[in-house]
């Protein structure tokens, strides 16, 4: 275990799919400290069903996969990246299979088993039963545990980047020589230095009142890059997984699209009315973002909290058989799906956005990298084609390994820091601010920044992260800082750069709808932000 200014060759934040990727292939050279804020294994990466897209079907070309998340991406991705992706795909799938990954195999025994996935023009998405993430996160840990060189740091809230201006003599230069972070368990912060950090704090899905995402999902990575002095790009393009089971204690429950496969129909609360037929020909059996679009559009018009889906008019037993595990879930929470509606709402699933990174990893600092859904890497454009995030943190994480391997010797070892000033806050004496404001935070997100946008209702969210930002900030001058305190901080900052982000995009495109600029532009631009 690390403690207290200790110094690594590299620092890794985050231990996901991302993080582990580039400490393992980091470690045979380096010592490399990986944290993380909870447990290991409580990123997005253990949460993942469906798989990882590869070409490994004969007949498949990577010009087809290319062209598949090209389409999904509305045209805004970076070729030259999709490609690199693309083509490294088969290659770092292997690697996961010689770490121990049990991926499903075929019947005939000859390879592994592929399934199709949505945008998807082959099979080609290797998987480990309906529990993919869970099994990778697995192998990588095992695997990263067992090094020698790689050393495991849960419960370390990272709190901010350190730079040269923490420098003990002050110097502008924006090098980042590692981070600040919060011992969970002490209550104290620590200082981690290290002459390269990556960036692998996933995604920012819990800026909303319902996300599939798990809870340290609050852009803690995006938000810290920012302050450092990264710009961050295509923040507007949130993908949503149309049907979430509505209920307060529960927020991130999937109701897996098969349901809808199989029969099942959206209806209006009150009425029953069926309203999909009216958005799209093939009712509840369009695209992901017709459905989404087409619920959010309800609820927001009839003021309605969640619209239900009903299957209830088929037989139980099939119901049962198909469905076992949501079956028993909704049952545990006193909804029989063979007899009634399921409400259900469209849940934030996915970031597209974040640091803007090369083909390397490297963000806009020396001395930093970014891999995985905290990065902006050009690969998914306006829209995320199916199971290929996870394929990104393996090839980005190579990537950025590689890199840090080949410039060792341009990377300066890190100057003496400054260590943490506590010397002018205090304990809060108002925890209920933070409560108050992460709850805020997340429903004028959910309200006016989701699915379906207007000038108006942005404009109304700006307002309050303005008057946020005021009150968040004297918050954090005065207190002594906490884990919920410093995700309240990243959450507001992170829901600042959606919304600016989706004010200057005037028009629709992939994720990014709004009533006010409903075409799509001849030219795909990038939103980039810069500090
Ligand atoms: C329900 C669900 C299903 C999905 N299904 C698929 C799928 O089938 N296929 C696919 O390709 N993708 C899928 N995805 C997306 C995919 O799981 C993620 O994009 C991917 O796992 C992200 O990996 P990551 O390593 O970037 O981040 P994560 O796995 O989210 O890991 C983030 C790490 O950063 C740490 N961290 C965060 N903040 C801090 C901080 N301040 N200090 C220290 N550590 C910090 C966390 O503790 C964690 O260890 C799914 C996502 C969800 C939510």
């Amino acid at each position: 275990m690390t403690r207290a200014g200790t110094e690594h060759d590299v620092l890794i934040l985050g231990s996901g799919a991302a993080g582990l990727t580039a400490a393992l292939n980091l470690a045979p050279r380096f010592k490399v400290a990986v944290l993380a804020k909870g447990g290991l294994s409580e990123g997005a990466t253990g949460w993942a069903q469906g798989g990882i897209a590869a070409v490994l079907e004969p007949g498949d070309t990577f010009e087809s996969h290319v062209e598949d998340t090209m389409i999904a991406g509305a045209g805004l991705n970076n070729r030259a990246t999709v490609e690199f992706v693309v083509e490294h795909a088969p290659a770092a799938i292997a690697r996961l299979a010689e770490l121990g990954v049990p991926f499903n195999i075929d019947t005939d025994g000859e390879g592994w088993h592929l399934t199709r996935e949505g945008g998807h023009s082959h099979r080609r998405i290797v998987h480990v039963d309906d529990a993919t993430g869970w099994a990778v996160q697995q192998a990588l840990e095992k695997a990263a545990a067992a090094h020698p060189n790689i050393t495991l740091v849960p419960d370390m809230v990272a709190i901010d980047l350190v730079t040269s201006r923490h420098g003990e003599r002050y110097s502008g230069d924006g090098h980042v020589w590692g981070a600040y972070a919060l011992n969970r368990k002490k209550g104290k912060v620590e200082t981690f230095c290290a002459r390269a950090t990556i960036l692998a704090t996933g995604g920012a899905g819990r800026v909303y009142l319902f996300s599939t995402a798990p809870r340290g999902a609050t852009g803690d990575g995006i938000a810290m890059a920012w302050r450092a002095g990264c710009r961050v790009s295509n923040m507007e393009f949130m993908q949503f997984h149309p049907t979430c089971l509505y209920n307060l204690e529960v927020k991130n429950f999937l109701i897996t699209e098969a349901v809808r496969g199989e029969g099942g129909r959206l209806l209006i609360p009150e009425t029953g009315h069926r309203f999909m037929p009216e958005f799209d020909e093939r009712a509840e059996l369009a695209p992901r973002d017709v459905v989404a679009r087409a619920i959010d559009h309800e609820i927001k018009r009839l003021g309605l909290d969640f619209v239900h889906l009903d299957i209830s008019h088929l037989d139980p037993d099939f119901v049962k058989g198909h469905f076992p595990n949501i079956y028993e879930k909704l049952l545990g929470l006193g909804i029989d799906m063979t007899r009634e509606p399921i409400p259900v709402v469209p849940a934030q699933h996915y970031t597209c956005g974040g640091v803007v990174i090369d083909l390397d990893g490297r963000t806009d600092l020396p001395g930093l990298y970014a891999v995985g859904e905290v990065s902006q890497s050009g690969l998914h454009g306006a829209n995320r084609l199916a199971s290929n995030s996870l394929l990104e943190c393996f090839v980005f994480g190579e990537a950025a390994a590689r890199h840090i391997d080949a410039h060792w010797d341009m990377l300066p070892p890190p100057p003496p820091i400054r260590g943490w000033d506590e010397s002018r806050v205090t304990d809060s004496d108002e925890e209920v601010v933070i409560k108050q404001n992460w709850t805020e935070i997340r429903r004028f997100m959910w309200n006016y920044v989701g699915i379906v946008r207007t000038t108006k209702r942005l404009e109304r969210a700006q307002h309050r992260i303005r008057l946020l930002t005021e009150e968040i900030g004297d918050y954090y001058g005065h207190f002594r800082v906490t884990p919920d305190l410093v995700e309240l901080r990243n959450l507001l900052q992170t829901a600042e750069l959606i919304v600016r982000s989706a004010l200057r995009r005037k028009e629709s495109r992939g994720l990014h709808y709004t009533l006010d600029y409903p075409r799509t532009l001849a030219r795909a631009q990038d939103t980039v932000l810069a500090p």
